[in-house]
């Protein structure tokens, strides 16, 4: 029996994929938002999360259909611009993809988590969140958004019975990154700065949002939890 449907967003692929199969294993029924609405795992809805009608639809559609008791936000995009060339434009759309519709999808779920009781929404933001990545600058403000957000929210809600947790990944191979990292200097470069010297597979992002929903820590919301082999505090 189904312990109640999660949304995932950004399903189709990658860590979203990987987040998706992780928690039909334990059992949840997993709504999977993309353009595509590709889903190998419980079904696929097409969505556009940076359209906001769209997401609000989407969302709906999946309540319609049954209890909503978590929401994993992980649809997302990178780019790397020199910031002296950076268009406004571009900002923008970084922070609409990856930051606001988070909240979006965050506030559209909200009665439904309610509802539901003892909610959980996973962000999956980034290691970048606090870093100063040159030429990053539009993709780096949108996931320390993200973890801004997070906190928020969980001190918002916590009364609530939902819990908001931002799950940042370090370098993971996907299609987001498949060819940065398949670069010789940037295996070289990753072996001495990563210090478990490799870079991360998609399961051991979903394995923690897994674990999350599965053991269900009260005590545990607003948090940022890094899985990024060390980087981040290898200064
Ligand atoms: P991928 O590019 O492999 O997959 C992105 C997923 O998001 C796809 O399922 C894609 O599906 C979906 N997506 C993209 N744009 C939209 C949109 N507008 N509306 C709905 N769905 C969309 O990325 P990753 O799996 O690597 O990244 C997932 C998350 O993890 C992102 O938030 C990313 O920032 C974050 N992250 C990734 C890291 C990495 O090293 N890979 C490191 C740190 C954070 P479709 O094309 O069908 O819409």
């Amino acid at each position: 029996m189904s312990s109640g449907q999660v949304i995932v967003t950004g399903a189709s692929r990658g860590i979203g994929a990987a987040i998706a199969a992780e928690l039909d294993r334990r059992g949840y029924t997993v709504a999977g938002l993309s353009r595509s609405g590709e889903a190998a795992v419980g079904y696929g809805l097409p969505c556009d999360v940076a359209d906001e009608a769209s997401l609000r639809e989407a969302v709906a559609a999946v309540a319609a259909r049954g209890p909503v008791v978590g929401l994993v936000n992980n649809a997302g995009a990178h780019r790397a611009t020199p910031s002296a060339v950076l268009g406004t434009g571009e900002f923008e759309r970084t922070m609409r993809l990856n930051a606001t519709a988070v909240l979006v999808a965050c506030r559209e779920a909200y009665p439904h988590l309610v509802r539901a009781g003892d909610g959980l929404i996973v962000n999956i933001g980034s290691f970048f969140d606090r870093m100063a990545v040159p030429e990053n600058v539009a993709y780096c403000a949108s996931k320390a958004a993200v973890a801004a957000i997070t906190r928020c929210l969980a001190a918002e809600w916590a009364r609530d019975g939902i819990r908001v947790i931002d799950v940042a990944p370090g370098y993971i191979e996907t299609d987001l990154n498949r060819a940065f990292l398949a670069r010789e200097s940037v295996r070289a470069w990753i072996g001495r700065r990563i210090p478990v010297g490799r870079p991360g597979q998609p399961e051991e992002v979903a394995r923690l949002v897994g674990v999350l929903f599965a053991e269900k820590i009260g005590f545990l919301t607003g948090e940022t939890i890094y899985v990024d082999g060390g980087q981040g505090n290898n200064h």
